[in-house]
């Protein structure tokens, strides 16, 4: 097992009708910026729950937090923190706005540029330096309630960039499961391959000794595979709701990154496909997780082979044939999750797409990525195109 430091501060506050406790969560005193998105909020009663528990405390409200957050549109309320003397953030939403606060959070008291933040990667650790911030979960999907990354688009250069560091963790997240019944089934099935995916950059690399992270990380796989199909169709039933909510704050809280090397690669290209075209963030990873698996196959096949005996119960000959069972079965998985995994089936404008990453890959000095450094930029074109 690799060496680790296991450090997560949020107090994760999960269940029905826990949003009551808000006002219990947020410092006495503060001037609150409620942040949140296009609107849902209005229409699910959940903007009405929280202003009702928020009775007591200055807020000032900021809408209009795009899905993948836009950076001009996060600048607009970094400047209402600084003129209004805002002392603590609540996001109330999916991973868009809870990353959009990260960025708010972060960009505040930053000294120069704020693009620099994302351009270069800067980390933020010290939580003096930073706006705190607490959230309301209305989409499970992206773990961004439990962990201190975040994603963040610059319009102007349709570029998505990532951010994080260990001052940006939420203070709290209040976790309702009840909130996910107005999801639209789009976002549900968004919701799960992305947890899904999140799992698989972790687990799916290599065979190693961290024997329990692997366990934990086909816990979290089985029980997605378990509930998945039947969540979409039914988010009002709350064992359902609860244990899909769960499953994916786990799938990318930290812990079973902890002690054991991971990928990410299928993420850094994903998010080039949803810069480009605006495909939703989980519908990139089901166009290229399978197709990196099939690429890095010589790399990854005694991992793939455990994960398909595991996991999906094959039985096979060799470590081969399972293997390659393992990733038609995730396709499959996929399929039965509403996603098109061929790029050609997300949009029409996809012919020089392969070239298009691979500059931008260059441009920014990304030589190699996966868990051991040897997805090159040959790979990431190999991958690209075998998923048109
Ligand atoms: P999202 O972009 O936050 O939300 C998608 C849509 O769902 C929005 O239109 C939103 O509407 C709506 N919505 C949210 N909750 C709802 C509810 N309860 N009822 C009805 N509609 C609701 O989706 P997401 O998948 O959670 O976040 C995606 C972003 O997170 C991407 O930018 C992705 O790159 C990033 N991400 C971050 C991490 C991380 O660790 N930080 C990991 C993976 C992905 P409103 O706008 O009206 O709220
Ligand atoms: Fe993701």
């Amino acid at each position: 097992m690799l060496n680790f430091e296991l450090y997560n501060p949020v107090n994760y506050v999960f269940g029905k009708g826990q949003t009551e406790k808000l006002a219990s969560l947020i410092p006495a005193n503060a001037k609150v910026l409620l942040a949140y998105g296009g609107g849902s909020i209005f229409k699910n009663g959940v903007h009405a729950q929280v202003t009702e528990n928020l009775k007591g405390f200055e807020v000032v409200e900021f809408g209009g937090i795009e899905p993948n957050p836009r950076f001009e549109t996060l600048m607009k309320a970094v400047e209402i923190i600084r003129n209004e003397k805002i002392t603590f953030i609540l996001a109330v939403g999916g991973g868009s706005v809870i990353d959009g606060v990260k960025f708010i959070s972060a960009a505040v008291n930053y000294q120069g540029d704020a693009a620099e933040i994302l351009r270069k990667r800067i980390l933020f650790t010290d939580v003096s330096q930073v706006i705190p911030f607490g959230t309301v979960l209305t989409l499970p999907a992206t773990g961004s309630e439990m962990n201190s990354g975040a994603v963040v688009t610059i319009n102007a250069t349709q570029e998505k960039l990532t951010l994080g560091g260990s001052a940006l963790f939420p203070k709290f997240s209040i976790v309702d499961p009840t909130v996910i019944t107005s999801l639209p089934k789009k976002q549900l099935q968004n919701g799960v391959v992305d947890a899904f995916t999140h799992v698989m950059e972790q687990y799916l690399t290599y065979t190693h000794d961290a024997l329990l992270q692997d366990r934990i990380a086909e816990s979290i796989l089985q029980t997605l595979i378990e509930i998945g199909p039947d969540v979409v169709e039914n988010p009002s039933d709350y064992k359902l709701a609860s244990n899909f909510v769960w499953s994916a704050t786990m799938a990318l809280n930290g812990l079973i990154q902890k002690g054991v090397p991971s990928d990410w690669a299928t993420h850094m290209i994903g998010h080039e496909l949803t810069a480009l075209y605006e495909i939703d963030h989980a519908r990139t990873l089901a166009i290229i997780g399978p197709n990196l698996y099939r690429v890095m196959f010589e790399t990854k096949k005694d991992k793939l082979a455990q994960y398909g005996k595991r996991v999906w119960h094959i039985e096979g000959n060799s470590t081969e044939e399972i293997a390659e069972q393992a990733i038609e079965k995730t396709v499959a998985f996929f399929h039965t999750m509403g996603m098109k995994t061929k790029l050609s089936e997300n949009t029409e404008d996809y012919a020089k797409t392969a070239d298009f990453i691979v500059n931008r890959f260059e441009e920014r000095g990304w030589k190699a990525m996966g868990e051991k450094q040897n997805i090159t930029l040959e790979k990431v074109r190999e991958i690209v195109e075998l998923s048109y």
